[in-house]
């Protein structure tokens, strides 16, 4: 236990260094896909978000869009709780057969128009998870897929310039 404190102590930590933060791109990025929303919706953008069977990882960079960094509510794209709200279904993972359903349902609660995303390399195709046992594939093996963004997972800047590619 000592021994553990001690190396603790007089070792700095083993992650790698942050990226520089490029606040003003991001807030450009973010305007720019509530101006797109505003064009193609005449409102903001509203995003339902579906893990579909992920690891988890590709839900923390999507959380990290609503850190007080990327801070996205300030320029009026939301995440809401129900599909009957949404414009875009943004999916993670590979589908599990668990999921499939699920996924299915949502589709068909979410009103048109929708688009739906599939966000990180598990969702385009299967990614680490391809052929189990568990899953049916990625997330155009069950629903149609309007933009793929890759990535494992993908960046919070990655989401927002796949957003604005949907919109743009
Ligand atoms: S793409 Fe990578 S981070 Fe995202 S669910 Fe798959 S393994 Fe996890």
């Amino acid at each position: 236990m000592r021994k553990t404190l001690w190396e603790s102590l007089t070792h700095g930590p083993v992650t790698d260094a942050p990226p520089a933060p490029d606040d003003a791109a991001v807030a450009e990025l973010a305007a720019a896909v509530a101006d797109a929303a505003r064009r193609r919706l005449g409102r903001s953008l509203s995003i339902r978000e579906i893990d579909a069977g992920s690891c988890n990882a590709c839900e923390l960079e999507i959380n990290a869009l609503n850190n007080s960094f990327y801070d996205l509510e300030r320029f009026g794209l939301h995440f809401v709780a129900s599909p009957r709200h949404a414009d875009v279904l943004l999916v993670t993972g590979p589908v599990t057969k668990n999921m499939r359903e699920a996924l299915e349902r949502t589709y068909r609660a979410t009103p048109d128009p929708k688009w739906v995303v599939a966000a990180g390399d598990c969702a385009l195709d299967g990614g680490l998870f391809a052929g189990s046992y568990a899953c049916v594939g990625g997330v155009s093996a069950v629903v149609p897929v309007d933009l793929a963004i890759p990535g494992c997972p993908p960046s919070p800047t990655a989401l927002l310039k796949g957003l604005l590619t949907l919109l743009g």
